[in-house]
């Protein structure tokens, strides 16, 4: 049975998230299990999610006070902390100083790692993937205790402690995987594989205001007064979706495949629940971005083949669409996908919808929420070519 602890926090004080953390702490084992986790004095590196440049506070990523709870409790296990993350755009450092960790750190001399700096390595017990280009910090570290967001995910339907450590493949190398991976069920396997390559110990998930909608960075604040610990990240993930409103956790594509390759523990019942129960937490009216559905249980050549007539494609909300070009930034398929045309004072992307390998990261990283999901008929999929 894995252990997690489900918490009820009902505001982002950083006294009462430092409370309920050492709860959730003391359910798991108190000091003996800190102890265990943290041996005396080893390098520990935190993960926040930090997905883009943004305010501290913002529901896009982990929230600066529960950083800071976090950093309050194991200080007393170790003097040698650090915290990381490289963005999917943006400098990584703007988006430390933006979000307030970078003054935190500061505080307690916690050292901050741009990832920047990597390093070429093998995994040899791996899925799928055995050659990695990775930030150092995170490979490094002796214990990386990842803090991730309870957010919507256009290509993953969910997004918080397994898929947080995507951060650690450092900078535009992340959109080479999208382009590698191009199919969903190896995409996950990916992941579950860059998490044994780092090692990531343990998850403390921020679900106190989670993002529903059009998630990760352009839905809507949901208040679910929720944080989620343990050490298995299948676990903590699968506790998380039941209480937006998967009540089957196989339904999510990543836990699916944790759960094929036996990687971590999935199943509720083989989940020992500490603290809250799912049924004290669980929030009805969740907004999903993605509905449940065996698109990817199937073979990767037939959900190559459904992709076209299944998957929902990024659209565009014209009105909210600056023109900044971004979207065809950081599209892993550049040019080929996505055009920039004039459209009366500014010019706006069309996609080219047969290149398209559905990865969203169009949607994921406009700053302007100009990109939605568009559930597709097979109507609308034939035509190659949409606005
Ligand atoms: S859709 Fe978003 S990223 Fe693309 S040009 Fe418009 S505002 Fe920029
Ligand atoms: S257009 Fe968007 S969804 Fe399609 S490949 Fe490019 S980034 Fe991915």
């Amino acid at each position: 049975m894995e252990k997690v602890a489900l918490l009820k926090c009902e505001d982002y004080d950083v006294k009462l998230i430092e409370e309920k953390l050492r709860e959730g702490f003391n359910l798991l084992g108190g000091d003996k299990f800190l102890k265990e986790l943290i041996p005396y004095n080893k390098k520990v590196l935190l993960k926040p999610n930090m997905l883009s440049i943004e305010e501290a506070g913002s529901p896009v990523i982990t929230n600066f006070n529960v950083f800071e709870a976090v950093i309050r409790i194991i200080k007393d296990y170790t003097s040698d902390i650090s915290f990381g993350d490289s963005p999917g755009f943006g400098d990584p450092l703007k988006a430390a100083e933006r979000s307030g960790f970078l003054n935190i750190a500061k505080k307690y001399d916690v050292k901050f790692e741009d990832f920047k700096d990597s390093i070429h390595v093998k995994l040899d017990e791996s899925i799928l993937c055995k050659s990695w280009t990775i930030a150092k910090a995170p490979y490094e570290a002796d214990v990386l205790i990842t803090l991730p967001k309870l957010k919507t995910h256009a290509m993953a339907y969910y997004t918080g402690a397994i898929k947080n450590q995507f951060g650690c493949v450092p900078g535009s190398l992340k959109a080479t995987w999208h382009t590698r991976m191009p199919n969903a069920n190896n995409f996950c396997k990916m992941l579950l594989d860059l998490n044994t390559l780092v090692n990531t110990n343990f998850a403390i998930l921020d679900g106190i205001i989670a993002m529903e909608g059009n998630g990760p960075k352009s839905g809507t604040p949901k208040k679910m007064n929720t944080l989620i610990m343990g050490k298995s990240l299948s676990a903590v993930d699968s506790t998380a979706v039941r209480l937006i409103g998967y009540d089957n956790p196989l339904d999510i594509p990543l836990l699916k495949e944790a759960y094929d390759q036996n990687w971590g523990e999935v199943l509720p019942k083989n989940i020992e629940l500490l603290g809250q129960s799912i049924e004290d937490m669980k929030v009805s009216d969740f907004q999903l971005c993605r509905k449940a559905g065996s698109f990817y249980f199937i073979s990767p050549a037939v959900t190559n083949f459904l992709r076209d007539l299944i998957a929902p494609d990024p659209s565009l909300i014209e009105e909210k669409c600056i023109g900044c070009g971004r979207c065809k930034e950081v599209c892993p398929e550049k040019s080929r996908v996505i055009k920039m045309i004039k459209d009366k004072d500014k010019n706006i992307p069309t996609w080219n919808m047969k290149e398209c390998i559905r990865c969203f990261c169009c949607q994921e990283l406009c700053p302007c929420g100009a990109i939605e999901l568009k559930y597709s008929t097979l109507g609308k999929i034939l035509k190659m070519n949409k606005r």
